[in-house]
Formats: structure tokens, C-alpha cells, sequence
């Protein structure tokens, strides 16, 4: 079965081009799906232009769209099992953190569905005047280019498809070259559930090839874009000669810090996992370190200790407890990263290698990593690796502390443990970053907004802004008794 879908259509690529997915845990052919090139691209965003100009979705009641996207939820969790070997096998992540995800993506349908099924008919303004009716609306943007990674292929597509649904909007999505099965699968559901043909296109193809032309093409409203900062630039500057609304999730290079008042045994848990989780791959992970003094030399023995016992594996080892890299490529990145920080004067306390092991040769596995001795200026400091590095500074105070956490182009999440609860306000209140953890890391729920300041962002997915992002306010007057003016009498 071809795997573009265009105007409620499969259809395979025009010029008949394919490309071969492999799995990053052992190379394995996983399937060969059809490759989109400019043309598949123009069609599918002239099918979404079509659908929004004539189709029945922007004009379906906001109960209605409510109501379909409650029934995806259960669709996806119908064939959750399905979806994630897909995504597993995809990305290499172990399998039961594609479950995890599974539930998450159900959810943000729901959470979206309910939204805006309870939105209301609009914001009635007092202008002061009982002549006057004046109501702000909230209309969809039009047609959106949806552009996803391949970290969290479903979940990253799902923060944007769901309000894009939701707001009436119609679509073109493109996930990431390397991990296109689960957003076929989306597609499916979303054909089952009864989304109107022309609503829903799925694109499969390289950015250079058919996410460009999504960030340029005229007939695109609004480009919303997952991905690393350097993209997310080049999208920006694409937009711009069209003037399209822009929404950009970009990468982080979150801080971590740690107060000798912290709880040890649980900041260590949480630290190890805030870095090491799906091999770093992840972009609120907690990469850099920032450690009081007095705590250092304790706290980095036991997280070096623990560091080296995490069992690497493949998707359906259940032993394992973190996969491989994406592709071999960043593989190379990750490790030129750990060189630098070398060259730059980091202390190697472990990992900085692949593993020695014959049955994970094939797959693009590193060693969960870990750098101290640390300083800002270190490039492997400064620059999303995106992989299993932890990077370790100290600090003195507080002042320092957030000095250190700051002292970067990025902003997107970043943590604080202690259990002084004042200290932990004050740090968190000054972090310059989209979502402060206390005491935690990672946890994120559809009813909060998810985004980046600084470098890693404009705009919010998830929660009420995460809708807004997708609509236009209309604000509509009506003069209920019009009568000459005679401003020019
Ligand atoms: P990437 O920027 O290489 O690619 C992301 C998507 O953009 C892919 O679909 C790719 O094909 C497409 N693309 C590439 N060049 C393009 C172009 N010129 N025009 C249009 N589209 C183009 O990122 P990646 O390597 O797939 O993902 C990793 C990055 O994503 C990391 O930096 C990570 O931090 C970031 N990320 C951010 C969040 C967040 O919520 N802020 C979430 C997940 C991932």
C-alpha cells in the first residue's frame, strides 16, 4: 500500500522514488516507503488549500471536531500496541517507552478534544456603549505545514495535529525521513475517525526536498516546526518573504542544579534519568550539570557508579534500559562533541566510547558519558550534543547557579533540587527557561504549555496558547442602530 496520502488518497510518489527505514538498534530493514519529492508536495499542499477554502472541516461546529478528536484517542488506543513496535522499530527506543508515549499522544487528542469542544462562542467586549455588540472569535489560521522530528516521531506530530484539528485547520504533515511509520499509522485513524479528505496530508520525504517547499510555498498559513535551531532558522527565513505565522520548538541544553540540601539518593536517580533517558536524545534533557561544591565529589561517584551499569539494548530487549543513537552520522556528532570537550580540558569519568559488545555492534550505540571538570566556554557545554552526555560544573551560591544556567542561547527547560521550598521558587523564578522542574524532571502534562525562550523557540505547544497558536482572532462590531455620522458635515 503507498504511504503519501493526499486529498484522502494513498498514493504513491509521483517520480516513483523510495527510501529504505532502518532500525538504529541493529540495522535491520524495517521497510521501504515511498519518498516524496516537490511535486507530491505541491499536490498535497493543494489539497489541503482546497479543503480549507471549500472543505466542511473550518465550518464543522467546534462540538463536532470536539467530538472527533475523542474518537482518535480511542482509535489510538485501540491499535496502541501496533503503533508503538512502529515507532520502536523506527527509532530504536525500547518499547515500553513507546507505550508511554502511546498513552501521552492519546491523551493530548482528548485534552485538545474537550478543549475545544468547551470553548465557547467567543469573548463578548463591554465597549462602553449599549448600541454596540462587540464579540472576539476565534477562527482556524488555515493551512498548516506540520514539521516533526525523529526523537519523539508520534508525540512531537501529535502536540500539533491535535489543535490543528481541533481549530478547523487543515494540514500537511511531514514527519522526519527516518521515522515515518507511526505517522502513517496516525493517518489511518485519522481516515477511520472521519476526518474529511483534503484535511489530513501526509508528505514522507528529506527537508531539503519537501520541507522547504512547506516553509516557502504561498499557500501555507502557518509553519509549525520541531527540530534543532539550526533549521528552525532556516525556516524562520523562509517564512518570512510570505509573511506565514511561525510556531518553532527547537532544541535545549538544560540545566540541572543541584543544592547540597537536595535529597542525594533521589537527585541522583533523577539526574541519571534526566540525561541518559532514550540515550539523551531528547530535547529538555537535563545534559548539563551544575553541582554545589561541597556535594560534588559525593554526588559524582554515585552517578558515575550507576552510570556505567545502564544496560544498553535493543527495543524488545526488556533488560535494556536505554537504546541506540538515531543513525551513525549522529553517532559521529556525539562523539566529536565528547572530543572537544576532551581537547577543551573535561575530565572523561566514563563512557566515551560505543560499547564493547559483539551483539550490539550493529546498532548505533554510545556509552552513557559523563564530563567533569567542566566550564562554560566548552563548546560540549554550550551545544545540544543530543546524545548520553552529561556535562558536570560547580557552582558556589545561588547567584552562581543561575548565573551558570543561564549562561546559555537556549531556554527551554532546566531543574532545581533542594528542599528548601523558598530557595526553589527564587531559583526557579529566575531560570530563564519554558518549564522549570522542582524536585522532578521531565513530567509534562497536555493542560501546560510546552516551549522554548531564548534560542529554543517561538511560541508554545500543549495548553490553552498551545490551541491559540493554530487560530486567528476575529474581532467582529456591530452597530445595532446605524445612523449618519456626519463627521464631514
Ligand atoms: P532537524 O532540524 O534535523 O529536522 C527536523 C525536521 O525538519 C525533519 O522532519 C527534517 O526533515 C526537517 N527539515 C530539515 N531541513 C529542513 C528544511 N530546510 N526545511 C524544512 N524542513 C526541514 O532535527 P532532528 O535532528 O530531526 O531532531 C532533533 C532536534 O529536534 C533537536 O535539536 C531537538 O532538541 C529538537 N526537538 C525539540 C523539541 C521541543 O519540544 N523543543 C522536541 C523534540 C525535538
Amino acid at each position: 500500500m503507498p504511504e503519501l496520502f493526499i486529498g484522502g488518497r494513498w498514493t504513491a510518489a509521483l517520480d516513483g522514488h523510495t527510501r529504505d527505514i532502518r532500525c538504529p538498534a541493529d540495522g535491520m530493514l524495517v521497510a521501504t516507503v515511498d519518498e516524496a519529492g516537490p511535486k507530491d508536495t505541491a499536490a498535497a499542499i493543494a489539497a489541503a488549500r482546497d479543503a480549507f477554502d471549500r472543505g466542511p472541516w473550518p465550518g464543522t461546529p467546534a462540538a463536532e471536531r470536539g467530538r472527533l478528536l475523542l474518537r482518535i484517542a480511542e482509535l489510538l488506543e485501540r491499535d496502541k500496541a501496533d503503533i508503538a513496535r512502529a515507532e520502536s522499530l523506527d527509532t530504536g527506543k525500547r518499547l515500553v517507552e513507546s507505550e508511554y508515549d502511546l498513552d501521552d499522544i492519546a491523551n493530548c487528542f482528548r485534552y485538545f478534544g474537550n478543549l475545544i469542544a468547551s470553548a465557547g462562542p467567543g469573548r463578548v467586549i463591554d465597549v462602553g456603549s449599549p448600541e454596540v455588540d462587540s464579540t472576539v472569535v476565534h477562527e482556524p489560521v488555515g493551512v498548516c505545514a506540520l514539521i516533526t522530528p525523529w526523537n519523539y516521531p508520534l508525540l512531537q506530530t501529535a502536540w500539533k495535529v491535535a489543535p490543528a484539528l481541533a481549530a478547523g485547520d487543515t494540514f500537511v504533515l511531514k514527519p522526519s525521513e527516518l521515522t515515518p511509520h507511526s505517522a502513517i499509522g496516525l493517518m489511518r485513524l485519522l481516515a477511520e475517525a472521519g476526518v474529511p479528505p483534503g484535511t489530513a496530508n501526509l508528505v514522507l520525504g528529506a527537508g531539503s526536498t519537501v520541507g522547504a517547499p512547506l516553509a516557502t510555498d504561498e499557500r501555507v498559513d502557518l509553519v509549525s516546526f520541531t527540530g534543532g535551531v539550526a533549521t528552525g532558522r532556516w525556516i524562520m527565513a523562509a517564512a518570512a518573504p510570505t509573511v506565514k505565522k511561525i510556531a518553532l520548538e527547537l532544541g535545549g541544553k538544560n540545566p540541572n542544579i543541584v543544592f547540597t540540601d537536595c535529597d542525594f539518593d533521589t537527585a541522583v536517580d533523577y539526574a541519571l534519568m534526566a540525561v541518559f533517558l532514550h540515550a539523551g536524545q531528547v530535547c529538555s534533557a537535563g545534559a548539563r550539570l551544575l553541582v554545589q561544591e561541597q556535594l560534588h565529589d559525593a554526588f559524582i561517584d554515585e552517578i558515575v557508579h550507576r552510570a556505567r551499569q545502564i544496560r544498553l539494548g535493543g527495543p524488545f530487549d526488556e533488560d535494556a534500559r536505554s537504546g541506540p543513537l538515531i543513525s551513525a552520522a549522529h553517532r559521529e556528532k556525539v562523539a566529536a562533541y565528547v572530543a572537544s570537550g576532551l581537547d577543551e580540558g573535561a575530565v572523561l569519568r566514563c563512557g566515551g566510547t560505543p560499547p564493547d559488545d559483539p551483539a550490539l555492534e550493529h546498532g548505533y550505540f554510545y556509552l552513557p558519558t559523563v564530563l567533569d571538570d567542566c566550564t562554560p566556554d566548552m563548546s560540549v557545554v554550550q551545544e545540544e550534543s543530543f546524545g548520553p552526555v552529561l556535562t558536570v560544573e560547580r557552582f558556589r551560591d545561588e547567584d552562581e547557579a543561575v548565573a551558570l544556567a543561564n549562561d546559555t542561547v537556549y531556554g527551554l527547560a532546566g531543574a532545581v533540587w533542594t528542599q528548601d521550598a523558598e530557595k526553589a521558587h527564587r531559583v526557579a523564578s529566575r531560570l530563564r527557561a519554558g518549564t522549570v522542574w522542582i524536585n522532578d524532571f521531565h513530567p509534562y502534562v497536555p493542560q501546560a504549555e510546552w516551549g522554548g525562550m531564548k534560542q529554543s523557540g517561538i511560541g508554545r505547544e500543549l495548553g490553552p496558547a498551545g490551541l491559540a497558536e493554530y487560530q486567528e482572532a476575529k474581532h467582529i462590531w456591530r452597530n445595532t442602530v446605524p445612523r449618519p455620522q456626519r463627521w464631514f458635515a
